[in-house]
């Protein structure tokens, strides 16, 4: 089972502290959140699990983090301020802000209006999703020597740090840079909770190839990402490949195959359930060419008269000099989290013929590891020992101590927001120096020493 809809995991996120609405206390902003003390921890465990996987279990990659806020040239150079922009249309009716390329056609190939089904749109025009700011204390706001932008993505951030890395890394082909960032997009229509939202985090890896080796490669980030993906707890039948057609692909991309989550389970027609988790292209070798000062256009003329470095790389082994080619897996965080939710959401009827909620997240990934729970927190000793146990494993893994209700509503708790562990302090413990561990899948309980008690749960973690 995994959730119905995206509507469970927002109200599940609002009543236990995963995602809140962000500004809420002056009416919100739109399609804006923050991440509450359950909602930072998953999302931390997250990035935890994907940097172990992508730059601590490999030895082909490198970590690195880059600014926000760049030289202007890079945004020139990469394309965004040319093309990185939305088909902007109008509804004329309705006066809603709409993207073309998101909006579905009558019989007659007209747009219809996703908002009142209107057809009468204005003609679509192209809006530029960059986030415009100014740099320094004196700069007027459309001084354009000033202007800055939000980085939109922080795969540049990579591009530009390319020789920086390889320089110091001392690395040979093929090899990768990853990093996790904050990303900016003035979306025209962001919406469905944290699935589009204007500001978001990215997890990418831009992985240097030589040309010939690209599409078995490419192949290869391909299905070890999905491997990845079912090791965060998805499920098999909740994601599928897309690869984009010829018209859709981006103008650096030779080949781009998305992987998509089941984010709209509730939606009858099953092609519109749906949508991009995230991306794997093969780049080509434009990204180092364009910002690269050496590049020549057919009349002799410097392509990037701006930067001061050529991004080539010289091949030892063959003694050829040339631009690699990239591998681009890109992946947001916030989608990720996400599609864990939803995957992870199950409902269990107690014998008393009420509705569980357990979120069955992978130990890797749940917030809390275990929660110590004293039986009766009107008896000193047993809330002494519980809050010591707490304690003493803590360092290890991360507990939490609560008795704010009875042992059935404190279970409760801890099965909605996924913990895998519950131990609890009874009379008994007093006496035998032991606790009951319950299990959040199975509910079963068991008896074990609190000496034993760390080595227990690390061992099931
Ligand atoms: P979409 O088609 O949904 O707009 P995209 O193809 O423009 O996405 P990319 O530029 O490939 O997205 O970005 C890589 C990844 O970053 C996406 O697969 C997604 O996980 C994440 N991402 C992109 N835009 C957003 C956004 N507005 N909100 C949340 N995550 C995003």
């Amino acid at each position: 089972m995994s959730a119905p809809n995206i509507e469970t995991i927002v109200s599940l996120s609002k009543r236990r502290g995963f995602v809140y609405p962000a500004s809420d206390i002056y009416g919100g902003l739109g399609s804006s959140w923050d991440y509450g003390p359950l909602g930072v921890e998953l999302a931390n465990n997250i990035k935890k699990s994907w940097w172990n996987w992508a730059v601590y279990e490999r030895d082909d990659i490198e970590g690195l983090d880059s600014s926000i806020i760049l030289n202007r040239s890079v945004w020139k150079y990469s394309g965004h301020e040319t093309t990185f922009s939305d088909p902007l249309v109008d509804c004329r009716d309705c006066k809603a802000r709409l993207r073309q390329d998101k909006l579905e056609k009558d019989a007659d190939g007209k747009f219809i209006c996703s908002n009142c089904g209107s057809t009468n749109l204005t003609e679509p025009r192209p809006f530029n999703l960059m986030f415009r700011t100014t740099i320094g204390a004196v700069s007027a706001d459309d001084d354009p020597s000033a202007l800055a932008y939000l980085r939109p993505e922080t795969a540049q951030g990579i591009f530009i740090n390319f020789k920086n890395v390889l320089d110091t890394s001392r690395r040979k082909l093929p090899f990768g840079i990853a990093q996790i960032g904050k990303a900016f997009r003035n979306e025209v229509t962001p919406g469905n909770f944290i699935f589009r939202t204007r500001e978001f985090e990215q997890m990418e890896i831009e992985y240097f190839v030589r040309p010939d080796e690209v599409q078995q490669l490419h192949q290869e980030w391909l299905d070890a990402y999905v491997e990845w993906i079912k090791a965060l707890g998805i499920s098999t039948e909740n994601i599928k490949l897309y690869e984009q057609s010829a018209q859709e692909l981006a103008h650096y991309s030779e080949r781009t195959v998305d992987i998509l989550y089941r984010y709209f389970p509730e939606r009858s027609d099953e092609e519109k359930q749906w949508d991009e988790l995230m991306g794997i292209a093969n780049r080509t070798d434009y990204d180092l060419r364009v910002h690269s000062k050496k590049p020549e256009d057919a009349d002799g003329k410097r392509i990037n008269p701006d930067s001061t470095e050529d991004l080539s790389y010289f091949d030892p082994q063959t003694n050829e000099r040339f631009y690699p080619y990239i591998i681009e897996p890109s992946i947001g965080v916030n989608r990720t989290l996400l599609a864990v939710m939803m995957d992870a959401y199950t409902e269990k009827t107690t014998e008393k013929g009420e509705t569980r909620v357990i979120l069955k997240l992978t130990p890797e990934l749940a917030p809390i590891k275990a929660a110590v729970l004293p039986l009766a927190k009107n008896k000193p000793e047993i809330v002494e020992m519980a809050k010591k146990l707490k304690k003493d494993l803590q360092p290890s893994l991360r507990a939490v101590y609560d008795d704010t209700g009875g042992i059935g509503k404190l279970y409760a708790r801890q099965d909605e927001i996924g913990t895998p562990f519950c131990v609890t302090v009874d009379h008994e413990s007093l006496e035998d120096n032991a606790v009951t561990v319950r299990h959040r899948d199975t509910w079963e309980q068991e008896r074990v020493g609190t000496d034993k008690l760390r080595e227990y749960l690390l061992e099931r973690l």
